[in-house]
């Protein structure tokens, strides 16, 4: 007797995950934060293209997009994160001479 083995195709499948790249800012509320690689390379941006609060962070192949933006909102409020030109920041002021 013989058995007929269906050889079945295993179709790889590969996911694919929209991974967005526009975030919201903890600072203004706006939907602008970019993630973005710096042009040096091995670097990554995150700025919001609404206030201009930006962080840099290194690159690293296992963090996903979404994992610099984790870890800029997580900077921004342990105040790591410096205001933007447009951010007010109170308490903090800065006297340029000359
Ligand atoms: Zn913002």
């Amino acid at each position: 007797m013989g058995k007929r083995r269906k050889s079945r195709k295993r179709a790889l499948l590969r996911p694919r995950k929209r991974i967005p790249k526009i975030f919201t800012c903890p600072n203004c509320g706006n939907t602008s934060v970019i993630v973005k690689p710096d042009r040096k390379g091995g670097m990554v941006r995150v700025v919001c293209g609404e206030c201009g609060i930006g962080a840099t962070y290194e690159e690293n192949r296992s963090k996903q997009t979404v994992d610099y933006y984790n870890a800029f909102v997580d900077d921004y409020y342990s105040g790591r994160v410096p205001m933007g030109a447009k951010g007010a920041s109170p308490g903090t002021e800065e006297v340029e001479e000359g």
